[in-house]
């Protein structure tokens, strides 16, 4: 059997990937990350670890889907 390398591989799989970008840090960035993101900026050079933590944390990427949303919406009213 090899339980220590099941262990490894969901520790990898539950792990953070960019644990210098938490939670706190992503809602704080995210509105110009996004605004960056729609301009056409390279908003992951200007946020960096962001995006990680978006793929790795379901609630802020639903935040940041919904701000997107909601950005790009009020862009188009315009
Ligand atoms: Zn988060």
């Amino acid at each position: 059997m090899t339980q220590p390398d099941i262990e490894q591989a969901l520790g990898r799989l539950v792990g953070p990937l960019e644990p210098e970008v938490g939670c706190d840090e992503c809602f704080d960035e995210l509105d110009r990350y996004v605004e960056l993101e729609l301009a056409g900026s390279d908003a992951d050079a200007a946020v960096p670890g962001l995006r990680a933590h978006l793929d790795g944390c379901p609630a802020c990427r639903e935040e940041h889907d919904s701000l997107v949303a909601l950005v790009s919406a009020e862009k188009h009213r315009t």
